[in-house]
């Protein structure tokens, strides 16, 4: 039966009833699951090095040894096998948790679907890497595997297809690298921010921080509900034995890093045109390449030969700070004649240069 058909035909007619019923279609525009929706074109990944080594910052969950890292819905012993460096998922044995919540993270993930595929659909190699045990990023093999563009591997489930189809063949090892921002909530539990995801699949991107809608759902389309700022990172079992192995995070930093302790202020004074016109001029610096100091319109500037312009704001007696940047110029004598030398301070060493002659 044509399900979509017939939500057409009943949302037809200008109704109460059928108004509700477009007001409650997803945002996307889509049914989920539509098979109407475009399918990603196929992109096959260049090369991957895997298994991708873990940087010294992260948190790694599963190394290839054991499950110490990792639960079971109850919080009891995770139950899937770990052999010769991977883990498989055991079909009925239930999801596996991360010990630890997660909430912004950088996650590496290699994964492989059985190398004899069985099944069809969302019935071949399904699994799932599951944010915050609530935002699934699909683990399907969808190589040569013909389903709903909503549930393919790299899917943000029921929500966002992936951007191209990267799958490898089945049994072949393959990398998710997801960077996800979790959704941010206000202290009334409104929701302030989508949670948002972006995903690498064999070196592909296919999801471009997108938000997410709500958590993910099969046929279901759930609104967000207020949860805390971590969570469990869970993996699907959904029946068939995919199996894992690197699996490693970078827990992000949430906020932005601290500004300066006190708003920085750079006193700028006024200086007479007379002392710009004394500075103007070419230097050249030791390395014998040039700089022209011109006043321009009211403005004094600073031209490294090659390089773009910067701005001189007067800051002291032959002194002068770069406007934007940790930086100043000052000159030698600081009144009199014409200076003899400049010297720019930047970045913590200092750079001569001699007056060149008119
Ligand atoms: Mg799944």
């Amino acid at each position: 039966m044509n399900l979509r058909g017939f939500v057409r035909v009943a949302a037809g007619p200008a109704t109460l009833w059928a108004a509700a019923l477009a007001a409650a279609q997803p945002p996307s525009g889509w049914l989920i699951h539509d098979r109407e929706r475009p399918l990603p074109p196929v992109v096959r990944p260049g090369p991957q090095q895997l298994p991708a080594a873990a940087p010294s910052d992260a948190v790694v969950l599963f190394d290839g040894r054991d499950l110490a890292a990792w639960r079971d819905k109850d919080g009891g012993p995770a139950r899937w096998t770990v052999r010769d460096g991977y883990l498989e998922s055991v079909p009925g044995s239930g999801y596996l948790y991360s010990a630890r919540g997660f909430g912004d993270v950088q996650l590496h993930v290699e994964w492989a679907a059985p190398a004899v595929p069985r099944g069809t659909g969302q019935e071949r190699g399904n699994s799932g890497v599951f944010l915050m045990s609530k935002y699934e990023v699909q683990v399907l093999d969808s190589y040569d595997n013909a389903t709903y563009a909503d549930g393919q591997a790299g899917a943000v489930y029921g929500q966002h297809p992936p951007l191209v189809n990267a799958c490898l063949p089945p049994g072949a090892w393959q990398a998710f690298d997801i960077v996800f921002r979790r959704p941010r909530f206000d202290h009334q539990g409104m929701l302030h921010a989508p949670a948002r995801i972006t995903v690498v699949h064999n070196g592909v991107l296919v999801q471009d921080a997108v938000a997410a809608w709500g958590p993910t759902s099969w046929l279901q389309n759930f609104p967000y509900e207020a949860h805390p700022d971590r969570l469990p990172l869970g993996l699907q079992d959904h029946g068939n034995p995919v199996r894992y192995r690197n699996i490693w995070l970078r827990e992000l930093p949430e906020t932005e890093p601290p500004g300066p302790t006190a708003p920085i202020v750079r006193e700028y004074l006024s200086a007479p045109a007379a002392e710009h016109e004394r500075v103007a001029g070419a230097y050249v610096f030791e390395d014998e390449t040039t700089v022209r100091v011109d006043w321009d319109e009211g403005r004094l500037w600073f031209q490294p030969a090659g390089r773009p312009r910067l701005e001189l704001i007067p800051a002291g007696a032959g002194a002068y700070a770069l406007r934007w940047t940790a930086g100043e110029v000052v000159f030698e004598p600081a009144s009199g004649g014409p200076p003899a030398r400049l010297t720019m301070h930047l970045g913590g060493r200092a750079y001569p240069a001699r007056r060149q002659a008119p």
